[in-house]
């Protein structure tokens, strides 16, 4: 079998989810598990996950299947229904749809579900992304609480910036501002800005990417923050080759040996979602020992430099990102996010969980 396997740890995510709630006060928490609970399983992290006051998903597809995982908390749907076809299964499944645009209110006035359902109501406070602006508060929150279908209102804005120096403030003040005079509870905080902006708490948070052990923030490595890992992408050295000064090694000929060296081939590459784009020196662990990358990564193979691992061979253990090699390290390098390899993880890559 192909040595590849990514190794998802339970006691991870759970061990996040008390670092995320150690920071979040009074505030309860969504586990945001959205793309697949980013890469690592719907189902893996909902029982990972099963202290998080709430889970926070895109589609009715997903909080169908988290409902019939036997999930009992309340269930966020991001954006909302995406037609007024999925009202009635909100009110069926007692989902929290996100309103964020006019459209949507009109759906539910016009077919209000047989149970009036609550929902937040979202406000855009500068990202420009969803959400009405702050400016009509007044008149949607009264039309919102006048429908007959609507059981509860909650406000909720998004940060632009919470991982970056900019911070949350610019939003988060005129936000509560402009909206504190409603006097309902509100969400504004995702993993950056639960760690970092305590006074964006509110009622509910919102941690998505803390919960899987990568960091929100490019210059705070998770491991400060506290957080585990939950993925390591893991395979082994398939075969080993020897170049001499000033051959090539891989497509493109990228990278071009100095002196002659011992090159390990890894079974691992973009098709199992490993960063195209991650240029030679990119880190890696063979062996247990530091390493790099070295020249273009292939569809099913990328080549590492075992000039420190004299012991290395056919056979030897990779760690491509998770236990010692940061998820973010290898994101950077690459010209990325986390958030982006581990959504990414390929479906061929085979999945063992662990404690
Ligand atoms: C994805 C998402 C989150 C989680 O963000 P992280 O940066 O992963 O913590 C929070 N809120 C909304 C609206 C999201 O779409």
């Amino acid at each position: 079998m192909r040595p590849i396997q990514a190794r998802i740890s339970i006691g991870a995510m759970a061990h996040n989810l008390r670092v995320a709630r150690a920071h979040a006060g009074e505030a309860h928490v969504f586990a945001v598990v959205k793309a697949n609970a980013y890469g690592h399983g719907l189902s893996r992290a909902r029982r990972a996950l099963a202290a998080a006051d709430g889970f926070a998903v895109l589609t009715l597809e997903e909080a169908a299947n988290l409902r019939l995982m036997g999930v009992e908390q309340p269930i966020l749907l991001l954006e909302g229904m995406f037609g007024a076809d999925e009202i009635a299964t909100c009110a069926e499944l007692d989902l929290w749809p996100v309103l964020h645009h006019a459209g949507q209110l009109d759906w539910l006035a016009q077919q209000p579900p047989a149970r009036p359902i609550r929902v937040f109501l979202k406000f855009d406070s500068g990202m420009h992304r969803l959400g009405f602006p702050l400016a009509d508060h007044a008149a949607i929150v009264a039309r919102v609480q006048s429908l007959p279908g609507v059981a509860g209102v909650m406000l909720m804005t998004h940060f632009a910036q919470a991982d970056e120096a900019a911070g949350v403030d610019w939003q988060l003040q005129p936000f509560l501002r402009e909206l504190a005079g409603h006097g309902l509870p509100w969400s504004s905080a995702n993993s950056a800005a639960l760690l970092r902006h305590p006074a964006s708490c509110g009622a509910w948070v919102r941690p998505g990417i803390m919960l899987y052990g990568a960091s929100p923030f490019a210059d705070v490595p998770a491991e400060t923050l506290g957080l585990r890992p939950a993925m390591t992408l893991q395979s082994e050295i398939i075969s080993v080759q020897t170049v001499q000064p000033g051959e090539g090694v891989g497509y493109g000929q990228l990278f071009r040996a100095e002196r002659t060296m011992r090159v390990g081939v890894v079974a691992c590459g973009y098709a199992d979602g490993y960063p195209r784009h991650a240029p030679t020196g990119t880190p890696v662990r063979v062996d247990g020992r530091p390493s790099q990358t070295l020249g273009r990564v292939s569809m099913d193979m990328l080549c590492v430099d075992l000039s420190e691992c004299a012991d290395a061979g056919v056979g030897s253990p990779v760690v491509l990102w998770g236990d010692g090699v940061p998820v973010d390290a290898v994101a950077a390098a690459a010209g990325t996010s986390s958030y982006e390899l581990l959504c990414a993880l390929a479906a061929r890559v085979p999945v063992v969980e662990t404690d």
